[in-house]
């Protein structure tokens, strides 16, 4: 079974230096802090600003932390600040695993100091803790960087789930790797919300492209029965409130995350 603890689920237009840290504005959506998730305890999908206040916000045990997994360097999920932090309170000998794009090394400073770090290239399957995880070019990018940003796609016992933020659509790549599996779980990248005519649809997506790739992975068998369709990413000035958002969403068979959030498929 996959556990997936959602720490934040915001886009890089929430204040994150006013992080409440306390479970109620988040859970309620109120305040969501940089977008991560925690998956099985073990793997950390990217470490912005509020990530080790929300480890300590949810309770996450740091022993049973091995590795983290960085989509790219926009600085709401790359921190040289908070990877420092959760290097320092990780108290055990062995030193945490850093796995970043390649071009996205350069950005990494000292972290070679404090971390054992890792290479991904897109298209070439890793195994992490346990799953196996295959790096997937996303459609987004970052300026003055050779990087190339990816979605992860993880796979353990016999389930499938998709990591697809940031990113608007899907490259054909990305596609090629799901068209032939049943994903028990998707997290899309719902930044803009029903907003025609926001400029960022090249680089995040709106409902109505989400709603578009839905009815396509739907289509072609890639959702199993049950799967949950997460968005995440959720911008703060583009959507209604979260009751209002889950409710528009469920109608359609998705729903937003909130931060703490925690599935298990
Ligand atoms: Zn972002
Ligand atoms: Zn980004």
């Amino acid at each position: 079974m996959f556990k997936i603890l959602f720490l934040g689920t915001g886009a890089a237009d929430w204040p994150f230096k006013k992080y409440p840290g306390v479970p109620p504005a988040l859970l309620s959506g109120e305040f969501r802090g940089s977008s991560s998730i925690l998956v099985n305890g073990k793997i950390l999908v990217d470490c912005g600003p509020t990530v080790p206040a929300a480890m300590e916000t949810f309770n996450v045990a740091l022993s049973r932390l091995s590795d983290i997994l960085i989509t790219h360097t926009h600085g709401d999920h790359f921190s040289l600040k908070s990877l420092e932090t959760l290097a320092g309170r990780v108290k055990s000998s062995a030193r945490l695993n850093l796995w970043m794009e390649q071009g996205a090394l350069e950005k990494a400073g000292t972290l070679n100091n404090i971390y054992n770090i890792h290479k991904l290239e897109p298209g070439r399957e890793v195994s992490i803790a346990g799953c196996s995880v295959m790096p997937l070019p996303a459609n987004h990018r970052v300026s003055n960087s050779p990087e190339s940003p990816l979605h992860f796609l993880f796979s353990f016992s016999g389930k499938n789930f998709f990591y697809a933020l940031d990113g608007s659509w899907l490259s054909t790549v990305a596609w090629r790797a799901i068209m032939n599996l049943q994903l028990d779980a998707i997290v899309w990248d719902g930044t803009i919300g029903d907003l025609p005519g926001d400029h960022r649809i090249f680089e995040h997506n709106s409902i109505p492209v989400i709603r578009l790739m839905n009815q396509t992975l739907q289509a072609n068998g890639v959702y199993a029965d049950s799967a949950r369709i997460i968005l995440s990413h959720l911008g703060r000035t583009l959507h209604p409130g979260h009751r209002e958002l889950a409710k528009n969403l469920g109608e359609e068979g998705m729903e937003p995350a909130h931060d703490g959030l925690l599935v298990k498929i």
